[in-house]
C-alpha cells in the first residue's frame, strides 16, 4: 500500500513573469494562503502591475470557492459534502465540531480564529468522511478525531505539529489489471518514439484504440493528430488533473503513485504535436500532492526525460509546469480549464474552435486527463496487442473506477472495459443494492434491472465514479445532493443552467417536504429537458440527469411523496399564518381578511 503524507507546505510556483496577466490566479492563490484572504491593497497592486481592472480581479476572486475577499479564520475547515460523505455521517461530525468550537457551519468565529463550512467532494470517497483544514486533507473522520481536532485548534497547535496520522491518504487499490500490473520503465516509451518516429507513435495509439478516459471517449490518436497538423508557432500539452466529479478519486491515486508514467505520456504527446511546454492543472483539493509531483518532475529533468535535448535528441525540448486550481468544478471542462490557466474565471468557451486548433494562449493544444496520458505511455511501452488483450472491440483496454458508498470494499479498481455492473458489485462486496450512480453527479442512476449493463463507451461511458446505494437509502436525498452540487457549481454564464439549477433545487424541495403534485413532477421533467437542450456547456446539459433519471427509473420515490391534489403552491400560506393567528388569538376564517384584523 502506498502512503503519502500530505502535510506539506506549498512550494513556490515559479511565477516569474511579473506583468503577465495570465499569472493572476496563481498569484491570488498564493495571497490567499499567506494572508487568509485577498486584501484590498493587494487587489489594487495587482490591478496596476497586471494592467487589469479591479472589477476583473474581484470577479476572479468571487468565481473560485477557495479565494476570499474577506479574512477566513486561522483554521479554515471545509467538510467534504458529497452524498457518500453524508452517508458516512459527515453532517453529524461537522455539527459536533461546530458545537465544540462555538462556530456555526458557514460562519467565521467572532475572534477570527475559526471558519467552518462545507465544500464540494474533495476526492476522498474511499476514506471519508474527510475535510480540508487550511487546504490540507484530513481523512477517516470519527467522533474521536473530531474531538481531537477541536482540542488541537483550541490549544492553537500549528498544523505542522498535528499528528501525521490525521493527514494520511491511503492508496486503496482493490483490483489491478493490465495497466496497474505492468512495470513501467522510465524513458522506454520516449526512446521507442525516438527510434520509430512520431507517425508510428500515432499509428500505435490508433491501433490500440485508446480513447479519452474522461468519459467522452474521443480518439486520442486523432486528437493528437489534429493538433499536430494545425500550423502554429507553438503547441501545448495540458493534463487535466482537475478531478472534480463527485465520487471520483482514482486520479488522486495515479498522481500519487504513478506521476512518472503520466509525465512520460505528456512527453510523448509533446513529441507528437511539436510542443515545448506542458502544464499540469492540479485541482486545489489535491494541493498536498504538489510537492511530490514537483520532485518527480525534477528527477525526470535530472534523467534527461524532460528539459533540453531529451534523451540526447537535440531538437526535442519539452518541460512541464504545474498550475493550481482553486475550487471550481467547471474548470474540469477543457475550455474552462484553459481560461483558468490563463488567469481568468473558468467560463466555458463557445466551440468550435476546439482547443486542438485554438487552445491555450490561442495556440493548438491537446488536453487529456491523467489516465489517458498514462495509458498512452504504457501502450507505447507494452505494445498495442497488450492493450487490446482486454476490453471490447469498441472500448479496448481497462478503466479505473473510484468505488464508494454502500459496499464492503470501497477503493480503486481497474476493470477491463465491458465489465458488467453486477460483476463490479460482487467485487466491491455490495449487497442489497438499490441503485448505482455511474459517472458521478453528471452520470446516470442505474436501477437493478439494468445491472447487466457494462461499463464501455458503447454502453455506459464513465469518467470513473461509481457510487453504490443500498436499499436502506433514501435515493431522493442523493438526487437532491447532486442537484444542489450543480446549483453551486454552475458558473452562471447562461440562463438555462444558472436559473434552471436553482429551480430544480426548489422543485425538489417541494417534493421532499410533501407539497408536490403530479403537475410538479411534469414541470421537473420539462425543466430538466429544457436545460439539456439549451444550456451552453456540458455542466448544464447534464445537471438535470439525476432528476430525469430518478423520474424515469425510480418514479416511486417521487410519487410516494405526492399530495393527492392536482395543484399545490410551493408556499404554504396557512402554515405561515399560524404564528400570527396564535399571537392575535384569532382562529376564525376571517382573521386575515380585509377588515378582519385586530
Ligand atoms: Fe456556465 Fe452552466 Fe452555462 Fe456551462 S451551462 S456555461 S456551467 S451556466
Amino acid at each position: 500500500m502506498v502512503e503519502d503524507n500530505p502535510k506539506q507546505t506549498m512550494p513556490d510556483m515559479h511565477i516569474d513573469q511579473e506583468n503577465d496577466p495570465s499569472t493572476l490566479l496563481q498569484r491570488l492563490i498564493k495571497l490567499q494562503q499567506s494572508s487568509r484572504y485577498i486584501p484590498d491593497e493587494a487587489i489594487n497592486h495587482l490591478a496596476e502591475s497586471l494592467d487589469l481592472s479591479r472589477a476583473f480581479i474581484l470577479g476572479v476572486i468571487q468565481f473560485y470557492s477557495f479565494l476570499h475577499s474577506s479574512p477566513r479564520g486561522e483554521y479554515d475547515i471545509l467538510f467534504s459534502d458529497n452524498i457518500t460523505d453524508q452517508m458516512q455521517g459527515s453532517r453529524l461530525l461537522a455539527e459536533r465540531l461546530s458545537r465544540h468550537l462555538g462556530v456555526r457551519v458557514g460562519q467565521t468565529r467572532d475572534d477570527q480564529r475559526i471558519s467552518l463550512d462545507y465544500t464540494s467532494c474533495i476526492g476522498m470517497g474511499d476514506q471519508g468522511p474527510a475535510a480540508l483544514v487550511n487546504g490540507q486533507t484530513i481523512t477517516r473522520l470519527t467522533p474521536e478525531r473530531i474531538d481531537q481536532l477541536a482540542t488541537l485548534i483550541e490549544q492553537a497547535v500549528p498544523l505542522d505539529n498535528w499528528p501525521t496520522e490525521l493527514f494520511q491518504v491511503s492508496a486503496d487499490v482493490k483490483r489491478r489489471d493490465i495497466v496497474l500490473n505492468s512495470n513501467y520503465v522510465p524513458g522506454a516509451a520516449i526512446l521507442r518514439c525516438q527510434e520509430e518516429g512520431t507517425e508510428e507513435l500515432l499509428n500505435r495509439l490508433e491501433q490500440a484504440g485508446l480513447r479519452g478516459c474522461g468519459g467522452a471517449g474521443f480518439s486520442t490518436a486523432r486528437k493528437w493528430q489534429l493538433c499536430a497538423t494545425t500550423q502554429a508557432i507553438e503547441h501545448y500539452v495540458i493534463c487535466n488533473a482537475d478531478e472534480g466529479e463527485p465520487g471520483t478519486f482514482k486520479d488522486r491515486y495515479l498522481l500519487q503513485a504513478h506521476a512518472d508514467r503520466l509525465f512520460e505520456g505528456m512527453t510523448l504527446c509533446a513529441a507528437a504535436i511539436g510542443a515545448t511546454r506542458g502544464i499540469l492543472y492540479l485541482r486545489g483539493e489535491y494541493r498536498y500532492l504538489l510537492e511530490s509531483l514537483q520532485r518527480t518532475l525534477q528527477q525526470r529533468r535530472g534523467n534527461s526525460l524532460l528539459g533540453h535535448a531529451i534523451l540526447g535528441q537535440d531538437d526535442f525540448n519539452f518541460d512541464i509546469t504545474i498550475q493550481m486550481g482553486a475550487g471550481a468544478y467547471i474548470c474540469g471542462e477543457e475550455s474552462a480549464l484553459i481560461e483558468s490557466l490563463e488567469g481568468r474565471r473558468g467560463i466555458p468557451d463557445v466551440r468550435p474552435p476546439f482547443p486542438v486548433t485554438r487552445g491555450y494562449q490561442g495556440m493548438p493544444t491537446v488536453v487529456n486527463n491523467v489516465e489517458t496520458f498514462i495509458n498512452a505511455a504504457m501502450i507505447i511501452q507494452q505494445g498495442t496487442g497488450w492493450y487490446r488483450s482486454v476490453g471490447t472491440t469498441q472500448s479496448p483496454g481497462t478503466k479505473l473506477l473510484s468505488i464508494s458508498g454502500d459496499c464492503g470494499q470501497p477503493g480503486i479498481y481497474e476493470f477491463p472495459f465491458g465489465t458488467s455492473i453486477n460483476d463490479i458489485l460482487v467485487a466491491c462486496q455490495a449487497h442489497h443494492t438499490q441503485a448505482v450512480q455511474v459517472g458521478g453527479a453528471a452520470g446516470h442512476l442505474i436501477p437493478p434491472a439494468e445491472f447487466n449493463r457494462t461499463l464501455a463507451f458503447e454502453d455506459l461511458a464513465t469518467g470513473g465514479s461509481f457510487m453504490v446505494f443500498n436499499q436502506g437509502r433514501e435515493l431522493l436525498k442523493a438526487i437532491d445532493n447532486f442537484t444542489r452540487f450543480f446549483r453551486h457549481e454552475s458558473c452562471g454564464f447562461c440562463t438555462p443552467c444558472r436559473v434552471g439549477t436553482s429551480l430544480l433545487v426548489k422543485q425538489l424541495e417541494k417534493v421532499m417536504v410533501g407539497h408536490a403534485t403530479i403537475r410538479d413532477l411534469d414541470e421537473l421533467g420539462t425543466l430538466g429537458n429544457l436545460m439539456r437542450q439549451t444550456s451552453h456547456c456540458g455542466l448544464g446539459h447534464t445537471a438535470a440527469n439525476p432528476v430525469l433519471d430518478g423520474l424515469q427509473k425510480f418514479p416511486g420515490i417521487f410519487q410516494s411523496r405526492l399530495r393527492s391534489t392536482s395543484f399545490e403552491p410551493a408556499f404554504d400560506l396557512d402554515a405561515s399564518l399560524e404564528e400570527a393567528r396564535t399571537l392575535t388569538g384569532r382562529s376564525d376564517s376571517g382573521a386575515h381578511l380585509e377588515g378582519g384584523g385586530v
